[in-house]
């Protein structure tokens, strides 16, 4: 039965969920946690598949039906493959994604391309060097061969970077250099906070400006795309090439006035924010026996609350919060 769709008190449709299905990940890239790992989720505190799929149908019955997984790396929790074909097929959303590091998607490369409208790709850069020194791991090979594997089927692959001072600046040009000839989105993002070490102050300072200024040094021919509405990212494309390329100022958050989306956490936690450290268990009532009509009076309470911007969302009555965070537990 279709409800009352979800709006936020900033009048915005909010119609798109970010599911994470784990907080573990095989890669351990600097800039989201610390090279030991975090102290990652029990098994019991995260949620079910059966848990999982509940929400997402009562969600969609309130109108959230773009879907995006995310982790962790979503691939290394076990037997995932018959989770996302069932939601696929049983929950039906309008659009269903999966952002993924690309280390194990030789595993389920039949059924990935029937599977989802996107895949998005964590890759920051080109270097197998700069690779290791970004992931702290060795998978550069077979990440490059998964990729090439993954166009080659035709789904449509967006690849996100990082963009870090004094890491992969480098990187950024034949970023863009490779979209000359595959019908590719490569997305370059700024640095956010979120590592599980540090403070906002520490991060790039590479800003979206400063981005566009580098690939325009290069690239005069860069052409703006016409915005999409909720869009995150700015895009582009250099005339003649065949692919795209995308800016989303996620530190700037220039793009919060036509937020849609909200963030399912692992452990069962609403958030409202990507900036927000405020988590709104929904597992603990789900587990102590609510009705799906007593989840969705909670899922609306909650998103009645959502900040206007990830500047509101960052700030508590004494000022900006530090944010100790790694994205792995967010869920990007
Ligand atoms: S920063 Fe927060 S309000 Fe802005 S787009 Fe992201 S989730 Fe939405």
């Amino acid at each position: 039965m279709k409800h009352t769709q979800l709006k936020d008190n900033h009048g915005r449709i909010i119609n798109y969920v970010r599911l994470a299905v784990t907080d573990r990940c095989n890669l351990r890239c600097f800039y989201c946690m610390p090279e030991e790992g975090i102290q990652f989720l029990d098994r019991k505190d995260i949620m079910s598949y059966e848990e999982m799929y509940r929400l997402l149908n009562v969600l969609k019955s309130m109108g959230v039906d773009k879907i995006r997984i995310t982790g962790g790396e979503p691939f290394v929790r076990k037997d995932i493959m018959p989770f996302l074909q069932k939601i696929k097929h049983d929950v039906m959303p309008r659009s269903f994604s999966i952002t993924s590091n690309a280390t194990l998607l030789h595993h389920h490369m039949e059924e990935i391309p029937k599977l989802f409208d996107a895949l998005n790709i964590s890759l920051d850069s080109l270097d197998p060097n700069r690779f290791h020194e970004i992931t702290r791991r060795d998978d550069f090979r077979q990440v490059r061969d998964n990729i090439s594997a993954l166009i080659a089927s035709g789904l449509n692959v967006k690849i996100n970077a990082v963009v870090m001072d004094g890491k992969n600046i480098d990187d950024i040009i034949p970023f863009v250099e490779w979209t000359r000839n595959e019908n590719i989105e490569v997305r370059f993002i700024e640095e956010m906070p979120f590592n599980g070490t540090r403070n906002a102050d520490d991060i790039s300072n590479w800003d979206y400006k400063q981005i566009l200024g580098h690939i325009r040094t290069e690239f005069t021919e860069l052409e703006a795309l016409p915005y999409i509405s909720s869009s995150t990212s700015m895009m582009y494309q250099v005339k003649g090439f065949k692919g795209k390329v995308g800016i989303i100022p996620a530190f700037s958050r220039t793009f919060c006035g036509t937020c849609n989306r909200i963030r399912i956490t692992a452990k069962g936690e609403l958030r409202t924010c990507l900036y927000s450290n405020k988590g709104f268990d929904l597992l603990g009532p789900m587990r102590s026996g609510i009705s799906d009509d007593e989840l969705r009076i909670l899922i609306r309470d909650v998103v009645q609350k959502k900040e206007k911007n990830g500047f509101e969302a960052a700030k508590d009555r004494n000022g900006y919060i530090p944010i100790y965070e790694s994205m792995t537990t967010i869920g990007g």
